[in-house]
């Protein structure tokens, strides 16, 4: 790439170039799985810098990979076939919270907790709200179309954005949407590229739409002896007319992994636990946790807790919180799923899961999202025992196959990458893929952004051995 990285070096800053051995392996790897060795990572910190060097990739055909925080669980920012990564994570500089108009302006390397810290300060929320938004960027959330916990009650990241910039494969600048609530100006861009894993083009500025932040919070533990009737308990709650704001689950080997990483008094003998926050006028959710209460106790649960304070409602989101460190104490290697079904078929899925650890006999713990019906089955296993982690691609495999056989999904938040593109099919059919093979064709004539993502190549299987 010796020619192109003088050209290179005509339209970027040499200190925003790294052409290292070292420095290209800090960019070889995301949160999944698999090492890929890019031939170069360039820093951009504008939308000229960034429209040049997809210009200059299409002139030579070079891949490019857009990559924020490097936090994917599915291989999205993996260079899989070399060429370039585009790190955007340095491009912070923007962040402008707009209380009139209830939005905030943002360039792509902000980080995506800094946004609702600001609208905070003016009364307003951002509601998306990823485990990982202390460390992801908002471009990568979008890229992604994360959620979170709050998604329940507020949708993801694409029920948040109304306009973007985009540098397209071929290198112009573009705008979607614009600072309007309502848009009906021809086909919705903005829709397409939020959850395109950057495959269609590169985000570079972000109008989102902020909330009025609720008054009040109250928190509830419910405690189950049955993993299904928890499930069960979810839909209950759900058409009582109450609408949480998150509705958590933590079923019993996610329970004694937090109690043995940190101590704070979980009830390990139960099945499973469902964590629920409401939120919005004082008296109102008051009014409504009784309800909530009423329910689970009606359902079976065997024990029901309010929380009495913010202290106590910080110990029952901090077990929660703690759930991932946790397991990954068990075993070094952590297979992080996030299947999502139909809420009324949770309790089949609850049981179809058991099954699965069952059959291959792998250390399967449940927590995640189940008032939205996206569980995170985890596998926790050793990568380096090889005849394991053919039994955990297995189970992989007949998770995703038990999720769309319920009217599910392969991916409630982590995206399809590199890990979930050999099961695209499965779900959307020859022809549902094809139409998508088309947009990006479309899109990316030359195939330079992010190739290798979300399409599978012919015979690829889900590999997780090294
Ligand atoms: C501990 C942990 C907890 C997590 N919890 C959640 C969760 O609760 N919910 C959830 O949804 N996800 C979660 N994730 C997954 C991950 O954090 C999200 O997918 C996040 O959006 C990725 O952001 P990032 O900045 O790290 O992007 P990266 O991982 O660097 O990239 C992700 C994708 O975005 C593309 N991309 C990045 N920036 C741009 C851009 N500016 N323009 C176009 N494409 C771009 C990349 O090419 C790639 O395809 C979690 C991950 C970890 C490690």
């Amino acid at each position: 790439m010796d020619l192109k990285l003088n050209e290179i070096k005509g339209i970027i800053p040499s200190n925003q170039i790294f052409t290292s051995l070292s420095d290209r392996h800090s960019y070889s790897y995301d949160a999944s799985f698999g090492t890929f060795l890019p031939d170069m990572v360039i820093q951009v910190k504008n939308k000229i810098e960034v429209s040049s060097i997809l210009k200059l990739a299409n002139k030579y055909k070079i891949p490019v990979y857009p990559r924020g925080q490097g936090t994917s669980l599915s291989g999205g920012p993996l260079p899989v076939k070399g060429g370039i990564v585009l790190d955007m994570s340095q491009w912070d500089s923007y962040l402008s919270i707009e209380p009139d108009d209830l939005i905030a302006v943002v360039s792509p390397g902000v980080l995506t907790a800094k946004i609702n810290d600001a609208a905070e300060r003016y009364g307003l929320m951002y509601p998306p709200d990823p485990s990982s938004s202390h460390v992801s960027t908002i471009g990568g959330n979008l890229a992604e179309n994360s959620g979170g916990p709050r998604g329940l009650k507020y949708g993801v990241t694409k029920d948040y954005v109304i306009g973007l910039e985009v540098v397209t494969p071929e290198g112009e600048i573009i705008k979607t949407g614009g600072r309007t609530i309502k848009n009906v100006t021809g086909y919705d861009l903005t829709k397409l590229i939020v959850g395109s894993e950057g495959t269609l083009g590169i985000i570079t500025e972000a109008t989102l739409k902020l909330v009025p932040k609720p008054p009040a919070t109250l928190t509830l533990m419910a405690v189950f002896d049955d993993l299904i009737l928890s499930g069960k308990a979810i839909s209950k709650i759900l058409t009582s007319g109450i609408l949480p704001s998150k509705m958590e689950i933590m079923d019993q080997h996610s329970m004694i992994a937090v109690e043995n990483y940190q101590p704070l008094g979980l009830p390990i003998e139960s099945e499973a636990i469902l964590l629920i926050e409401l939120d919005g006028h004082p008296i109102a959710i008051k009014e409504e946790m009784n309800t909530v209460e009423k329910v689970f106790t009606e359902i079976g649960a065997v024990s029901v807790k309010i929380a009495g304070n913010e202290k106590e409602a910080e110990i029952y989101w901090k077990a929660r919180k703690l759930v991932s460190p946790a397991i990954v104490k068990i075993k070094p290697t952590k297979v992080s799923e996030d299947a999502t079904v139909p809420r009324s078929k949770i309790p089949e899925m609850f049981q179809r899961l058991k099954e699965i650890g069952e059959k291959y006999k792998v250390h399967l713990v449940v927590f995640g999202h189940a008032g939205d019906g996206n569980l995170h089955p985890n596998i926790i296993c050793d990568k380096r025992d090889v005849e394991e982690m053919k039994r955990v691609e297995k189970a992989v495999e007949e998770i995703f196959e038990a999720a769309i056989k319920l009217g599910g999904t392969l991916s409630g938040e982590h995206g399809i990458g590199t890990l979930k593109a050999p099961f695209m099919e499965m779900e959307l059919g020859h022809y549902g893929l094809d139409m998508m093979r088309r947009v990006k064709q479309a899109w990316d004539p030359n195939n330079i952004l992010n190739p290798g993502k979300i399409f599978p190549e012919k015979g690829q299987k889900l590999v997780l051995r090294e």
